[in-house]
């Protein structure tokens, strides 16, 4: 099945869930979802390294438990919607526990490459955002990284989570990055920004270019200087390949307990004026 069928189902069983639990404004309550559903959750007693959280089943009986290794509420609301996913997404519990009963851990990594994990990342993302919600809001709030910061306040998620949530509304060239210190980690594009012609895609572990805002905020946080956002400009092709001379707003955030950094890079001008006289 293809990732856009995958994400589709996801986000019907998220409007189900919504729709039957009487939820419709931000912020979502996932808690009291599972509560609804009788599915007990709690503080997971042994932390394992990379784990976010897990769901347990014990014949028809179902738990969460999340990790609090980060103090972050947005990501623990996030682990256990995704959690709530493996429960409500038709198919994912009889995969899961094949066998009947046992526990299946989620490791928490946004862009995961296990088809079932990222199913559960869709439906996380759109029971906690709501398609008619956010597609409204993000019109109340500005472009770039002040908007998705806005957003991640008002729908109680992340910055992470809302930013790759963003990217999928936006409907200017932007592409949200988040790297370590010398590498990108992932890249997710607009729509807009897909539609370049001749632009390669970011990989996972292209190394970031010295030029961009990016590169320099973690060289900083690298020498050990306090160091949490940079705005600058770069130039499309600093990111993609084979890019079209395009010079883009960067803006940068380093997310304290992650050792990661997002950024945010965009352009509000008319792309195709942009693509048809390059010196304008
Ligand atoms: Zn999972």
């Amino acid at each position: 099945m293809s990732d856009k069928l995958d994400q589709n189902e996801a986000e019907a069983a998220a409007a189900r869930v919504l729709k039957d639990h009487c939820q419709s404004s931000p912020p979502i309550d996932p808690f009291t979802i599972a509560s609804d559903a009788h599915i007990h959750v709690c503080v997971m007693q042994t932390q394992e390294s990379g784990v976010a959280g897990c769901l347990l089943r014990v014949g028809n009986e179902f738990g969460i438990q999340y990790s609090r290794s980060l103090p972050n509420e947005g990501f623990i609301r996030f682990t256990v919607a995704h959690e709530l996913g493996h429960y409500f997404i038709p198919g994912h519990a009889e995969r899961l526990f094949a066998n009947g009963d046992g526990m299946h851990k989620s490791r928490g990594e946004l862009a995961s490459s296990d088809r079932l994990e990222r199913q559960a990342d869709f439906f996380a993302s759109s029971l906690l955002m709501p398609a008619d919600q956010f597609g409204k809001a993000i019109w109340r709030v500005d472009l770039g990284l002040d908007g998705i910061v806005h957003l991640a306040d008002l729908f109680g998620t992340s910055l992470t989570a809302t930013a790759i949530n963003y990217a999928k509304y936006a409907d200017v060239p932007l592409a949200i990055i988040v790297s370590n210190a010398k590498a990108i980690e992932y890249c997710i594009m607009s729509e807009s920004l897909k539609s370049i012609p001749s632009l390669g895609w970011a990989k996972k572990g292209d190394p970031l270019s010295r030029t961009t805002a990016t590169y320099q905020l973690n060289e900083r946080v690298t020498a050990g200087e306090r160091c949490d956002r940079r705005d600058g400009v770069c130039d499309l092709d600093d990111w993609f390949e084979g890019a079209p001379e395009v010079e883009m707003t960067e803006e940068v955030l380093r997310l304290g307990g992650y050792g990661k950094t997002l950024t945010v890079i965009y352009t509000d001008e008319d792309l195709d004026e942009l693509l048809a006289d390059p010196d304008e």
